[in-house]
C-alpha cells in the first residue's frame, strides 16, 4: 500500500503522487520480515516490496570510526557505492521495478548524482535513459553521466523546472526513476538504517545532509521498522543538516511553518541545492517524531569539514561533508553515539577544494 506523506490517504495501486494534495507517497504495510542474508543492499530483501533484478552490487558501506576524538563519532561513508554516491541504493531498487514491469526507457531529474546513478543502472538493465539536469552542475557529473550513454538536456530555470520536464515523459510511458516521486526510492535508502543496526546497534542520533529530505525519511522509516518488528528498541534522534542559503527543510521546522521556497542562491554544496523538497513535509515528521533538529552550515564551514574528513582517510564532496560541518553546533550530549551521514565521493566535485575565497 502506499501513503500520502501529507493527507495520509493510502493508494492500493502504485502511483507517483497523491490525487487529493499532490505530495508523495510512501510504501507501508507490506508483508516484511527481518530475516538478512547474503551482502550489500539486497540482503535486505525481505524487507523490501521489490523483486531484485538489476543490482550493482550496491550498499554494504563502511562505517567508520572517527578517530581522536573523544566523543563517539561515526562516519557511514556512501561514497563507497557504485557511482559514489547513497542514489545507489534506490536506483537499485527503481530500476529493479522498471525491469520487472517491462520497460525500455527511463527518465529523472537531478543535480547530478541521481543523474549518474539512474544512468548507470539503466545501461546495466539495457534500458535508455534522459535526464534533466538544471545549470550549474559541477562538470565532473556531467562527465560521469555521459560515460554511462544518457541523454543529457539541461534545464534552464533551476531544479523545479528539470522536475517539470521529467514528468511530461512518463506522459510517454517512460519509467520515472525519481528519487522524489518514486516511493521505491525511499525503499532502497531505508537499506542504511538496516545496516548500521547491524554494524553498531541503533545509534543515538543520525545527522543527514539534507536536499529533498528523502534520505532523512528513508533512514527513519528503516530505524522505525527495526521497532515495529521487535528487532530494536528505540529509533535515533534524526538530525537536517542543510545549507544557510538554501534551508526550506531547516528554517520550516525551526519556524513551525509551510515550506517557503527560497531565492536565488549559490552554494557549493550542489547535491543538497533544492528549493522545492519533495520529501520536506515527512522529513520534518521523522525529525520531531524522533526528537531531531535542524542545522545550518555555510560553504566555509564545508571546505573546514571536507579537510576534517580528509585526516580520517574520507574524501567527501561539499555536501557530503555537511553533516561534518554542523557537528560542532549539534546540542550537547556527553556519550551520545553519532552517525554522520557521508553521502557521497570527493571525486564527484574535486576541485572546489582548490578554491581561495572560501
Ligand atoms: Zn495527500
Amino acid at each position: 500500500m502506499f501513503r500520502c506523506t501529507v493527507c495520509g490517504t493510502e493508494y492500493s495501486e502504485f502511483r507517483h503522487t497523491c490525487s487529493k494534495c499532490g505530495s508523495v507517497l510512501l510504501a507501508v504495510d507490506y508483508p516484511m520480515k527481518w530475516e538478512p542474508e547474503g551482502v550489500g543492499l539486497w540482503r535486505y530483501s525481505s524487507m523490501l516490496p521489490v523483486l531484485r533484478s538489476i543490482s550493482l552490487s550496491e550498499g554494504g558501506t563502511p562505517l567508520v570510526r572517527r578517530r581522536d576524538s573523544e566523543e563517539e563519532v561515526f562516519l557511514k561513508f556512501e561514497g563507497d557505492n557504485p557511482t559514489g554516491s547513497f542514489k545507489d541504493r534506490g536506483s537499485s531498487v527503481v530500476i529493479s521495478d522498471a525491469f520487472n514491469q517491462g520497460y525500455k526507457s527511463t527518465t529523472v531529474a537531478s543535480t547530478g548524482n541521481m543523474g549518474a546513478s539512474v544512468a548507470a543502472y539503466s545501461a546495466y538493465a539495457n534500458m535508455t535513459t534522459r535526464i534533466f539536469i538544471p545549470e550549474g552542475i559541477p562538470p565532473e557529473k556531467v562527465a560521469q553521466i555521459t560515460a554511462y550513454g544518457a541523454e543529457l538536456v539541461p534545464v534552464p530555470g533551476g531544479f523545479a523546472q528539470a522536475v517539470k520536464s521529467s514528468l511530461e515523459e512518463t506522459e510517454k510511458g517512460i519509467y520515472l526513476a525519481s528519487s522524489g516521486l518514486n516511493p521505491y526510492f525511499i525503499e532502497g535508502l531505508k537499506t542504511i538504517a538496516f545496516e548500521i543496526f547491524e554494524q553498531m546497534g541503533v545509534p543515538d542520533r543520525v545527522v543527514v545532509p539534507t536536499g529533498t529530505g528523502g534520505l532523512l525519511t528513508a533512514i527513519h522509516k528503516g530505524f522505525e521498522e527495526l521497532r515495529s518488528l521487535g528487532v530494536s528498541d528505540k529509533v535515533p534522534q534524526m538530525i537536517a543538516v542543510q545549507s544557510a542559503v538554501v534551508a526550506p527543510i531547516v528554517e520550516a521546522w525551526r519556524d513551525r511553518t509551510e515550506l517557503r521556497t527560497p531565492g536565488e542562491v549559490s552554494t557549493i554544496a550542489s547535491a543538497i541545492l533544492v528549493k522545492v523538497p519533495f520529501n520536506g513535509r515527512s522529513a520534518i515528521d521523522s525529525m520531531n517524531r524522533s526528537g531531531g533538529y535542524g542545522v545550518t552550515v555555510t560553504d566555509h564551514q564545508l571546505i573546514q569539514a571536507i579537510k576534517a574528513l580528509g585526516q580520517e582517510g574520507i574524501f567527501a564532496e561539499p555536501a557530503a561533508a555537511a553533516s561534518m560541518a554542523a557537528l560542532p553546533d549539534l546540542e550537547p550530549w556527553p556519550d551520545a553515539r553519532t552517525v554522520l551521514m557521508i553521502t557521497g565521493s570527493g571525486l564527484k566535485d574535486p576541485s572546489v577544494v582548490l578554491r581561495r575565497d572560501l
